[in-house]
């Protein structure tokens, strides 16, 4: 089997990463411990887009912390056990938001992004579920007044990459989004991007694609993975498997599973939350953020779904349902006519580097292991080119740009 690769973790990455290797003829093992893509990546925003290469760590964000967390929104929390590991994550994640550090970060993050529009339409061909990928805007909306907004150096350097952006006042905002209150008073509109119908159906619709294309699924629970003579051993519960290459790509859980190999990366757990609202009554056109509440609200397949938060937590905390009540009076603030019976919420993890990008590419010394996990806010959307990176990688193919930012030995 010496073309084989297992991958470990079939989220966005690992069904994205099995998809492009799958088209390169190669012989894939995809292991989950439940369905396809119904963890992190079935309960996010669903923005896909090429303009969301700025990363979470802004110049200035620390004189933030505090209204973040203690503010009228309350988008950012810690929970008391998890300050000891907090600590050094966030001074990593301070020393990433000099202005010089963002520009690099998003030169990083650009190819990431860029082309998820066309590789998800690509993917998706022939699965009959290409309606799921819709063009969109992503309207951010402020409730101030919008005239100094385009200053700002995110909408700066998506400007200088290329991306079509209109600064429109509360009249054509209501036109865009009549479902928005008119507390908001301006928004920036981001052009040319897509959103998702249903995270959760396209990461079942790929999975079903990549087993037509041969992959195999298994489902069972990786507990081991040791390195030995020729490979790698893999523990499964009762079952023993051995892999020539491996791919971890198990999310926020990607970390733990590497620590018996002395591996460690300072992947923060950072947990977000959605409610979406089956009867909504009112319906959206585009990604809407509240820039003030910090979350992405998009009508859904399912209904209205409202996601955000950031709370830094351990990766099998609970969730804390106290959020629900919090997230629902934000989103009825925001659309007034928002009918909200019978919520669904859902928590969901981000696995989060300071530096907000991923981990992707070989370990030094562990010949074969190769990392596809730290997508935090933006796995959705990067997905899809990391895989098609990874299957340039595990294919002895050099890919045809610089990916020295995503190394699995940068920290
Ligand atoms: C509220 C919220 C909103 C977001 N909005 C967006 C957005 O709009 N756009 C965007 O691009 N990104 C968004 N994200 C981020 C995005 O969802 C994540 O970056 C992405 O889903 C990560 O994908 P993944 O494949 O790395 O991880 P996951 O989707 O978490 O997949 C990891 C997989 O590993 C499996 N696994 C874990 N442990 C084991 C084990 N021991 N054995 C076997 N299997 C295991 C899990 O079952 C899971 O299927 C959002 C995230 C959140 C929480």
């Amino acid at each position: 089997m010496a073309n084989q690769v297992t991958i470990l973790g079939a989220g966005a990455v690992g069904i994205c990463t099995a998809l492009s290797l799958a088209e390169r003829g190669v012989q894939v093992r995809l292991i989950d411990r439940s369905d396809p893509g119904q963890e992190t990546s079935m309960g996010n925003a669903g923005v896909i887009s090429p303009w969301s290469f700025i990363p979470q760590s802004m110049p200035g964000i620390w004189k933030k912390i505090p209204t973040l967390m203690f503010g009228d929104y309350r988008p950012l929390s810690v929970r008391p056990t998890y300050w000891p590991r907090m600590l050094p994550w966030g001074l990593a994640f301070l020393r990433n938001s000099t202005p010089k550090r963002v520009e690099e970060i998003a030169d990083a993050m650009e190819p990431l992004c860029m082309p998820c529009v066309d590789l998800y339409r690509r993917h998706l061909e022939g699965t009959g579920k290409e309606y799921l990928v819709q063009d969109s805007a992503y309207v951010h909306a402020y409730r101030k007044d919008g005239n100094d907004l385009l200053q700002a150096i995110d909408y700066r350097i998506r400007k200088e990459k290329g991306a079509q952006l209109e600064l429109v006042g509360q009249d054509e905002l209501r036109r865009v989004e009549p479902a928005l209150s008119p507390e908001f008073k301006s928004a920036v509109l981001i052009h040319g991007q897509a959103r998702a119908r249903s995270p959760g159906l396209i990461m079942a619709a790929l999975a079903e694609k990549a087993l037509s294309l041969g992959v195999e699924i298994l489902r069972a629970p990786v507990t081991k993975l040791e390195q030995v003579e020729r490979g790698w051993r893999i523990t499964c519960g009762e079952k023993v498997l051995t892999a020539r290459k491996v791919v971890v790509a198990m999310g926020a859980w990607s970390a733990e599973l590497l620590k018996p190999l002395g591996i460690s990366v300072p992947l923060a757990s950072e947990r977000g939350y959605h409610l979406e609202f089956p009867e909504a009554g009112i319906e959206l056109s585009n990604s809407v953020l509240d820039s003030d509440a910090k979350f992405v609200a998009s009508s859904m397949e399912g209904g209205l779904r409202v996601a955000g938060q950031a709370e830094f937590a351990s990766v099998d905390a609970p969730r804390d349902d106290r959020k629900q009540k919090r997230m629902q009076a934000k989103a009825k603030a925001a659309f007034p006519d928002l009918q909200t019976g019978n919520p669904r919420f859902w928590m969901g993890r981000r696995p989060s580097f300071p530096d907000s990008l991923p981990m992707i590419g070989g370990f030094k010394g562990h010949d074969g292991l190769f990392a596809g996990f730290g997508h935090s806010h933006y796995g959705l959307m990067m997905a899809p080119r990391t895989g098609e990176l990874l299957a340039d990688m595990l294919t002895d193919r050099t890919p045809n740009m610089d990916c020295s930012a995503y190394s699995t030995g940068r920290f």
